[in-house]
């Protein structure tokens, strides 16, 4: 996914719009297979064992990504929900 690296948006500091450039922070940590077989061993039992019901796997082929946006205005960063995407380009 493409995405431009300044574009305006709302600032809830300034609480208006204002033109805004997008950090990537790294949030969370990357799945390992260590983690994922610690996970899977959690769901030995009873019930759906969710997204270990499929094989091979248990991870998901996209990564929710993090993104900052920072006002240039009051120089202050929020964040929004993260989306799902494989992929971030920032562009000019
Ligand atoms: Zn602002």
């Amino acid at each position: 996914m493409k995405m431009p690296k300044r574009f305006r948006t709302y600032c809830p500091y300034c609480k208006k719009h204002s033109t805004h450039e997008i950090e990537r922070v790294k949030g969370g940590k990357a799945s390992s297979l260590t983690k994922i077989v610690r996970q899977r061993k959690r769901h030995t039992g009873i019930g759906n064992s969710g997204k270990f019901s499929k094989v091979p796997g248990g991870d998901k082929p996209t990564k929710k990504i993090n993104v900052r946006y920072r006002c240039a205005e009051c120089k202050k960063a929020h964040t929004r929900k993260g989306f799902r995407i494989s992929k971030l380009d920032l562009v000019e």
